[in-house]
């Protein structure tokens, strides 16, 4: 996303738009995965000293409230992640040991969900599937 994108996702949402707020909504939209407010606001602060963790915890949550960006409360983790709002259907798995999380793009369930919405009448509107264990890094720290 260019910076002329992030205000205009600003400004569509009625999210006045500051500089602040801007690198903040740049920073999730590059993250790779989702991740912590904390974080977020180290990278943010790299980017603009004037950013404080309370500035950061703020605009995450307008920007959570207007949809522009997904807030993840794993089972797994206490922590909320955040990651920018695609709109793209997907799946997560999550290390039990570092809490990353990585993201799964395509899904399997497709055909699932016809054949269960035979089955049982039902208008299927959403399924929510999360996977879990130890990534390549733990698993060889682990082993
Ligand atoms: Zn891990
Ligand atoms: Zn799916």
């Amino acid at each position: 996303m260019n910076k002329k994108n992030l205000a205009d996702i600003l400004s569509e949402n009625k999210i006045k738009s500051t500089k602040q707020r801007r690198v903040i909504l740049s920073v999730i939209s590059e993250l790779k995965y989702p991740d912590t407010a904390e974080h977020i606001y180290l990278l943010a602060k790299k980017e603009d000293d004037s950013i404080s963790l309370s500035t950061v915890y703020r605009a995450l949550e307008i920007f959570t409230e207007k949809g522009i960006v997904n807030k993840n409360e794993f089972s797994l983790s206490d922590k909320k992640m955040y990651e920018i709002n695609t709109k793209v259907h997907k799946h997560y798995l999550t290390c039990n040991s570092c809490k990353k999380i990585l993201t799964v793009e395509g899904c399997p369930l497709e055909e699932y969900e016809k054949k269960l919405s035979l089955q049982t009448g039902f208008e299927i509107t959403e399924h929510h599937l999360n996977l879990s264990g130890y990534c390549p890094k733990c698993r060889l720290e682990n082993s």
